[in-house]
């Protein structure tokens, strides 16, 4: 295993063969490269080894043992490492020294630190480019790191390990669907809020101009003249029957009244009202994943002349959470108050806005009414101002005509007036 070679000055060169080509060496491999007698020696142990100079890719340290000293010479060569030392010691085997010194370089600085003496090694580095690596001078000779602000130096990357760029970079995304924007112009949705509830809520799809952070929209264009029109940017199979649902249900609440009930709070009857709630409901899972929802208010179809200014637009987070409606009834003593409550995932929301039919808001969520009895109902005690009193005296006929009713259909709670603040 191990090989020597006399120069002209007759010295005796030895040449270990590395593990591998990482040159990696192990204390275990050395002891494989000695005869017993050199292993079990205590004649030359665990030597003290100083550093002298390093000098293309050359080695030197001086080896000492109680009060004696020898000069031990390394370096990579062919893949081996040539070793000398100063004793010029038995000839066909490795001597003792050198072998005690190897196996205190392999124990204090790692299996892989012959690589470091390879050309552009570390060592090999830290001699060069003094500033930027630490060098570590201890009894096991000197070891080199790059400093730590240089994370990873390029060559000197063994942890790193090898990428396999080439085939990582050749290989085909595997979604070039998935990414239907330009970098600038994207979809946005705008769900209209009708002033004073002459319209029914809409969605009206818009091409939004986005911020630097690609976070917000800072521009929006209606698409006035139809989509086809507008240079928009390219979209989904996805987005583009979310479109052509967002188209009809404007066509359908274009021409349907603006409430879900009449002046004098019947129901509107006729198919068109539960065919746009449908529509919703098909909708409302599709916009709850685009990125880009808003509400605008819509003080009247003339707006739509205009580009909506950003100033107006509310950004919003749709829930597929379905709100769930309960009662409760308080009693006050000379009287009684019916308040409507909502509970999301069984909690309740402690401030809700039933001004958008067909919707609960709470904040910057919006939530889908289960029903359209239950948006019903949400018009109807939104109408009632979200609270109604009664009198003692005529319990008894709104227990006939409403409470019953609600009861039927609905949880009501009752509870005494103590506790009402906390119901
Ligand atoms: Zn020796």
């Amino acid at each position: 295993m191990v090989s020597e070679q006399c120069d002209q000055n007759n010295r005796i060169h030895f040449f270990i063969p590395f593990i591998d080509s990482t040159h990696r060496l192990t204390t275990d491999w050395l002891d494989q490269q000695v005869d017993d007698s050199t292993r079990k020696s205590r004649a030359w142990c665990w030597p003290t080894l100083k550093f002298l100079s390093y000098e293309q890719g050359h080695l030197l340290l001086s080896n000492s043992f109680q009060g004696m000293s020898f000069h031990l010479s390394l370096q990579v060569r062919h893949e081996k490492l040539e070793v000398y030392c100063s004793c010029n010691g038995p000839r066909g085997k490795l001597c003792q020294h050198a072998y005690a010194a190897l196996y205190v370089i392999v124990w204090r600085l790692g299996d892989l630190y012959f690589h470091k003496l390879i050309p552009n090694g570390t060592l090999d580095m830290a001699m060069r480019r003094k500033p930027f690596f630490d060098k570590i001078e201890s009894s096991a000779g000197m070891d080199a790191v790059p400093r730590p602000e240089l994370e990873s130096v390029f060559g000197l990357m063994p942890g790193a390990g090898k990428l396999d760029l080439p085939a990582l970079c050749k290989s085909p995304d595997p979604c070039p669907e998935a990414t239907p924007y330009d970098r600038k112009r994207v979809m946005a949705y705008c769900i209209t809020v009708p002033i004073m509830q002459k319209m029914l809520p809409g969605v009206l799809p818009c091409i939004g101009i986005l911020n630097k952070q690609g976070s917000d929209i800072r521009v929006f264009q209606w698409p006035s003249n139809g989509m086809n029109q507008i240079s928009r940017p390219s979209i989904s199979k996805w987005q583009e029957e979310l479109q052509t649902n967002c188209f009809e249900l404007w066509k359908m609440i274009e021409k349907t009244p603006g409430s879900i009930l009449t002046e004098s709070s019947d129901v509107w009857g006729g198919d068109c009202m539960a065919d746009i709630f449908g529509i919703w409901k098909a909708i409302f899972p599709m916009l709850s994943k685009e990125p880009f929802v808003y509400t605008c208010p819509l003080a009247g179809l003339r707006a739509l002349r205009k580009n909506p200014s950003r100033q107006r637009l509310e950004k919003i987070c749709l829930s597929p959470a379905i709100p769930d409606i309960r009662f409760v009834l308080t009693d006050k003593g000379t009287y009684f108050i019916l308040q409507m409550q909502v509970y999301v995932l069984g909690n309740k929301l402690t401030a809700y806005d039933t001004g958008m039919t067909f919707f609960i808001r709470n904040q910057q969520t919006l939530y889908m009414l289960r029903s359209l009895r239950d948006a019903a109902l949400a018009a109807w005690m939104q109408r009632c101002g979200g609270l109604i009193t009664i009198f003692k005296e005529q319990f008894a006929q709104f227990n006939q005509e409403v409470l019953t009713h609600i009861q039927d259909a609905y949880p009501v709670k009752r509870i005494s007036g103590k506790a009402q603040m906390h119901a």
